[in-house]
């Protein structure tokens, strides 16, 4: 394992007798914390496959679950497994074992199908809510307000204080990724919930659903000839919020749904916030009505952070921790780490949680040796040769048909993940990446990043592909 502490200190050893309990623990604990049904759709195919030095594997059977468990609960299995057993650092999370794909997808339907919207009623506490996907970190008063963010977190305070008033229905929130959107909708989320809990006026209800989960849901309820009542239950909330919206692009049949849904609610003076990676307009792809009604509101837009921002985000959540971190040390990641605050913050976790552990100092120098993996990827800048090199080797093409005008599918499509590689690999824009692969237009790259990235969602070996070119580009 590369990992920069085994140096520092003794390894303590790991107890193998004790892990399956452990296991056991740790999965109760889980289920506790982030509620049946959520632990139902993502956690519960989790199998544990083993132990290797400080490093425990577990597995589950698709990569989309496997990314969506790492992403979403990666930080906390690290942490619940290390406070189980301070012998284990880390916790790999991969794909192996269980049933195919489509099973999976189909449990993971058939699980949906009874179970109604995420509603916060108010009438329940919404941090005992078993469904609720709501996250208790992410209110108004943790986020840090700064020039890239300041209209767009107006906006949603405005939404927040007055939902539905004239201008600002719907909202519109987009911006790359990590830079705040969901962490925005859900502190409105929890504004709006908390204020009608603590007043006498009517209780408001609040759904909120990633746009991946509004068409789990759907589907599942067609599946269930019970899209009536799908459709009653979003219709008669307050407030409807979904996260993502990207993801609906390319699936008709849910577009036209939210579509009508949209449409509903707002007739009769409801509100709904979006978010999405993109502004209305430059979504391409999805429906043109569609597309005009998302920009009737407030479009708001959330910039990429400054180097101001992001240390003034550290600093808050620095001192949130409790272990003092030197300026030094802060200036340094938010120099280093400079796309994404999710990955700025999880650097920053990992950090204390190390000093922590070993009762450590944060210094510089320990900052590099605990972070180093994370750093080199951010050292490491790729370029766009490089890319098509290792692309058309890997699929056996003439580097030459990276720019050329041919349109047979075995070079177009590595043509298309050399394109979404260097979306994701380089800063490069995409009119010039577009420049790069013969004089394309940008709307061609954008086609073929939304195009890869769908083809990974629904193929399993071609993600595969794609994520190891990408493992070889990066080392
Ligand atoms: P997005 O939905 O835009 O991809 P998120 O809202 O999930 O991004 O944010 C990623 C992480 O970064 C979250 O943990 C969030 O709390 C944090 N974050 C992003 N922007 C800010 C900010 N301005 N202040 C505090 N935390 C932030
Ligand atoms: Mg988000």
């Amino acid at each position: 394992m590369e990992h920069g502490l085994s140096t520092i200190m003794e390894q303590p050893i790991v107890d193998n007798a004790a892990l399956p309990t452990q296991w056991a623990r740790i999965r109760s604990r889980l289920q506790t914390e982030v509620g049946e049904l959520e632990y139902r759709n993502w956690l519960r195919q989790m199998t544990f496959a083993g132990v290797d030095g400080d490093e425990i594997t577990v597995l589950l059977p698709t990569r989309f679950l496997c990314d969506w468990v790492r992403s979403r609960y990666g930080d906390r299995l690290n942490w619940l497994w290390h406070e189980e057993n301070p012998a284990i650092r880390r916790v790999d999370i991969r794909v192996g074992g269980g049933a195919a794909t489509s099973v999976a997808l189909a449990e993971s339907l058939a699980t949906t199908a009874e179970t109604p919207p995420v509603i916060a009623k108010p009438e329940e506490r919404m941090d005992q809510h078993p469904d609720l996907t709501i996250d208790p970190r992410f209110t108004f008063d943790a986020f840090v307000v700064g020039k890239p963010n300041e209209f767009a977190y107006a906006c949603a305070r405005r939404v927040a204080e007055q939902p539905s008033s004239q201008g600002f229905n719907p909202l519109f929130l987009y911006g790359g990724v990590g830079l705040g959107k969901t962490h925005l909708m859900h502190a409105i989320a929890w504004e709006l919930v908390g204020r009608s809990r603590s007043g006498n006026g009517r209780l408001v209800s609040v759904a909120y659903m990633s746009a991946e989960k509004f068409m789990y849901r759907f589907i599942a309820a067609i599946r269930s000839q019970s899209t009536m009542q799908f459709k009653e239950q979003l219709r008669s909330v307050d407030v409807l919020m979904i996260d993502d919206l990207q993801f609906l692009i390319g699936k008709e049949n849910t577009q036209e749904e939210f579509f009508h849904t949209f449409n509903a609610l707002v007739d009769v003076g409801k509100q709904i916030v979006v978010s999405a990676d993109k502004s209305p307009s430059d979504l391409s792809g999805l429906d043109d009505r569609l597309r005009t009604r998302l920009g009737y509101g407030m479009v708001a837009d959330l910039h990429a952070t400054t180097f101001e921002l992001r240390i003034s985000i550290l600093e808050a959540k620095a001192a949130r921790t409790g272990v003092a971190v030197p300026l030094k040390v802060l200036d340094f990641l938010a120099h280093k780490i400079t796309s994404n605050v999710r990955e700025l913050e999880g650097a920053l976790n990992r950090l204390v949680v190390h000093a922590n552990l070993f009762g450590r100092p944060v210094t510089l120098e320990y900052a590099q040796e605990v972070l180093h993996d994370i750093l080199k990827a951010h050292d490491r800048r790729v370029t766009i040769e490089e890319i098509q090199k290792r692309v058309a080797e890997h699929f056996s093409i003439r580097l030459t048909d990276m720019s050329s005008a041919r349109r047979a599918r075995a070079v177009a499509r590595p043509r298309q993940v050399a394109m979404y590689l260097a979306k994701q690999l380089t800063q490069r824009s995409l009119p010039e990446i577009g420049r790069r692969f013969g004089n394309r237009d940008h709307t061609t790259v954008m086609h073929a990043v939304s195009r890869v990235g769908e083809l990974m969602t629904r193929d399993a070996v071609f993600a595969e592909d794609v994520e190891l070119l990408r493992r070889m580009l990066e080392s």
